[in-house]
């Protein structure tokens, strides 16, 4: 069977999340008053990144000199390279902005890669945030994974197996969707309590390895 693998960008292939990081440097910490409702699902995604974006005050400039300081996993381009040898999709598919996911990748050297994510730009001295992408049902998410993920086995004729790999909230829809779940940090807990079947990890490095021993890639 042929595979894909889709990875959640945020604290998966950068090392910190990098929405969170940004929110709660610019807001003096004010955005953490949010997350116990957006976490329990009480607050969804869209709403809870509107609001965080309000709390911003700051100039271009500072937020790309902060951005600019978080880095990424450097075995994901090696998970990359084996993908695009083998010609194995691979696509970030991120609930945070595609600013910074855009200006990460390009200074990684890795600006040609196919991403998905919630439009921003930086304008007035704030975020301001949009969202292009429309979920046909999922009320929770900015852009639903799992819809995605099913959108993509509906639009090929031949069965896929799929890999996804995250860490958190914003993976759960794409949790219950996967064949194959790399999970840590809060995406690991919730499928611990919710049943869900997990590959635990740490870094692409293991994940590399697991998909090998798999003969997957
Ligand atoms: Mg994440
Ligand atoms: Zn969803």
């Amino acid at each position: 069977m042929k595979t894909a693998i889709f990875s959640d960008f945020d604290g998966t292939i950068s090392l910190k999340d990098v929405g969170y990081s940004l929110f709660h440097f610019f807001s003096d910490g004010k955005n953490d008053a949010l997350l116990p409702a957006w976490k329990s699902g009480e607050m969804s995604t869209r709403d809870c990144l509107l609001a965080e974006a309000e709390m911003v005050n700051a100039t271009p400039e500072e937020i790309y000199a902060f951005i600019d300081k978080i880095g990424i996993d450097m075995a994901f381009p090696k998970l990359l390279t084996i993908c695009q040898e083998k010609s194995i999709p691979l696509k970030i598919l991120s609930d945070g902005l595609d600013v910074y996911i855009k200006y990460l990748l390009e200074k990684e050297g890795l600006g040609g890669l196919d991403f998905l994510a919630n439009h921003a730009e930086l304008v007035n001295n704030t975020i301001e945030i949009s969202f292009q992408h429309t979920n046909k049902e999922c009320k929770s998410c900015g852009i639903c994974k799992g819809e995605i993920l099913r959108e993509f086995r509906e639009n090929h004729d031949e069965p896929y197996q799929i890999v996804f790999i995250g860490d958190g909230y914003s993976d759960v829809c794409a949790a219950k969707e996967a064949d194959i779940l790399f999970a840590k940090k809060d995406l690991k807990e919730y499928c611990t309590n919710n049943d869900i079947k997990f590959i635990p990890y740490d870094n692409f490095n293991e994940i590399i390895t697991e998909l090998k021993q798999r003969d997957i890639i």
